[in-house]
């Protein structure tokens, strides 16, 4: 059993004043609404309570925090996909994601969910250039990557590999694989970018790296 599968709805917060004290270690997930996130989250963390919880109304525009233990988390942020949402909506979750992105010490790095079949939209964009600014890594899920073929799925990593390439100029700070939480494909790579962030223990096995 994986680590993550300890994770455990923790709460949800309305605004940066109700999140957990700032510290130990986090890993944020983002991404347009129906991209897929809480069945990402879902499968990473192989707890069907995640989505349920990410999922609840009323829940959907805040941001929802899951406790590995003491020193560690998991954020769900809420996402919005649609470019007709409410100048209001948007401002608020501008102000409440930006916020976090910007203030959240504990925060180690962004885990960006899109649909590899609309890969990169403005969305995403935003959420890439959100993470280089404030230089904390980002690695990309192209997910419901059993929706397309073999062949459609390694043009598009290699697209949006070289799209992220150019776009940012540490390219250290972006990674990007294929997922589906479906076909259970890319767990393991996702779980290894994750669990390092986090200071945990790798999937295979091995001990989490010493502190420094
Ligand atoms: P969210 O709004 O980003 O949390 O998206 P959901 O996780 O609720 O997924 C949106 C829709 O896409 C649902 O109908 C899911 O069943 C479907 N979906 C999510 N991930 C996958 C996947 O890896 N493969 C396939 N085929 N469908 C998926």
């Amino acid at each position: 059993m994986h680590i993550l599968h300890t994770a455990k709805f923790l709460k949800s917060a309305a605004s940066l004043r109700d999140m957990p004290a700032d510290h130990g270690r986090e890993v944020a997930f983002a991404g347009r609404s129906n991209a897929g996130k809480s069945s990402a989250l879902n499968a990473l963390a192989t707890h069907k309570g995640l989505a349920r919880v990410s999922k609840t109304p009323g829940r959907t525009q805040l941001l929802n925090v899951f406790a590995l233990d003491d020193e560690r988390r998991l954020v769900d942020l809420p996402g919005y996909g649609y470019a007709k949402v409410p100048v209001g909506v948007r401002d608020q979750w501008r102000g409440m994601v930006d916020g976090y992105l910007r203030s959240r010490e504990a925060l180690k790095g962004l885990v960006l969910i899109m649909d590899s079949r609309h890969p990169l939209k403005d969305f995403d964009r935003q959420m890439l250039d959100y993470a280089a600014g404030i230089a904390k890594p980002c690695h990309v899920l192209l997910t419901k990557a059993d929706k397309l073929s073999r062949n459609e799925a390694a043009r598009t990593l290699s697209a949006v590999r070289k799209d992220l390439d150019s776009a940012t100029s540490d390219a250290a700070a972006v990674s990007v694989q294929l997922f589906s939480s479906t076909a259970k494909t890319g767990l393991d790579e996702a779980r290894a970018v994750i669990s390092g962030w986090l200071d945990l223990p790798s999937v295979t096995g091995g001990p989490a790296s010493p502190k420094a």
